[in-house]
């Protein structure tokens, strides 16, 4: 009925948010090249971050308002202290459905069980762009392939859906396509490959070669016959099926933004930064507007409000920037 649909999250192209990506923390133990320069990022003060109390509430009032999903992810989401429990906590929003992961990894193996017995927590997506030792820690800058290694493996036992972030990139990984396409044979994982983006923390960064989607999708072609597969209409991939194989093979068009049409999500940065588009500049600080005193009744105001402002897509989104051209790092965004 009418006043329900007042209550929901729709923006002005009649596109309703179900899903936000909610960033817990801008810190990372990993310093991988496509996201951020060898020396880290300046990192927020602690006392900027949204605490999870505040976390929580914010995700309810959005559940509220019709938000059904969340994907937790960074910076590094278990290096935020008591993490775990902070998953526990979410789990008590009887309106949330999914809770969801995005994780490097590296520091996860031993709560795997732990988040097996949590009912709501659906999809873990792990990030491993190499399968090769020396060239995952010239990628990461860091010494932890044989964990994130034992992690995938794990994952992939566990009772959770697996999901392998591959970043796509020019003159490091772009020989081992195939090789990803191979794993999907025996293991019931899905491999997505996506389009690198200039969010590291500088810029651009120089490229020998341009991958974009097309590229890639040759290159799995070249040695397997991957057929087209249905999608969910919101999915940010577009996906793929060899025959035999157990699992299934995406591409996520991230910079190409071909998929923003069915765009479902917003997304809260660490300092509590609410956006409407990952290219955007950010468009409101909750933070602040909580700190402040702000009612549930307001915040619901507020977001409604702010969901109006969702530009068509991502080129859009860029070039309304009042920062110029994107190039903060993607731990500080929440990938
Ligand atoms: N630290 C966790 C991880 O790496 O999975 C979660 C945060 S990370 C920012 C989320 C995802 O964004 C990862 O899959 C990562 O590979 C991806 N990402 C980071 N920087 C990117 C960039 N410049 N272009 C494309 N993807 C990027
Ligand atoms: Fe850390 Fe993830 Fe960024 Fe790599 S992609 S530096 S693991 S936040």
């Amino acid at each position: 009925n009418q006043l329900n649909m007042q209550q929901q999250l729709i923006d002005s192209f009649g596109r309703q948010m179900d899903y936000v990506r909610l960033a817990v923390t801008d810190r990372c133990n990993l310093r991988c090249q496509y996201c951020m320069p060898a020396h880290g990022i300046e990192i927020a003060p602690r006392a900027d971050l949204l605490t999870f109390k505040e976390m929580y509430r914010i995700i309810r009032v959005l559940t509220e308002l019709g938000v059904t999903k969340i994907r937790l992810t960074g910076g590094e989401p278990f290096v935020r202290k008591d993490f775990v429990g902070f998953l526990e906590m979410l789990s008590f929003n009887d309106l949330l459905e999914a809770i969801n992961i995005t994780t490097n990894g590296a520091m996860i193996s031993k709560h795997i069980p732990v988040l097996e017995k949590m009912d709501k927590i659906k999809h873990i997506n792990l990030s491993i762009d190499s399968l090769q030792k020396e060239k995952f820690n010239k990628i990461t800058r860091r010494d932890v392939f044989p964990e994130v290694y034992e992690t995938f493996k794990a994952l992939e036992k566990s009772s959770l859906n697996l999901k392998l972030n591959v970043v796509v990139q020019p003159g490091f990984n772009t020989d081992e396509i195939v090789d990803f396409v191979a794993l999907t044979k025996n293991n019931n994982v899905a491999v997505r490959f996506i389009e690198e983006m200039p969010f590291n923390g500088k810029g651009q960064r120089e490229m020998k070669e341009n991958w974009n989607y097309t590229r890639i999708l040759e290159e799995i072609k070249t040695k397997f016959d991957a057929k087209p597969i249905v999608s969910e209409k919101s999915s940010t991939s577009k996906n793929f099926r060899v025959d035999g194989h157990k699992g299934t093979v995406g591409i996520i068009p991230a910079f190409t933004r071909t998929i923003c049409g069915d765009c479902n999500r917003i997304r809260i940065t660490p300092i509590g930064t609410f956006k409407n588009c990952l290219f955007d500049d950010g468009v409101f600080n909750i933070r602040d507007f909580l700190r402040n005193g702000a009612s549930n009744d307001q915040l619901k105001e507020l977001f409604l409000k702010l969901v109006k402002e969702k530009p068509a897509n991502g080129f859009i989104a860029e070039a309304n920037r009042k920062e110029g051209n994107v190039s903060e790092s993607m731990s500080t965004i929440g990938g």
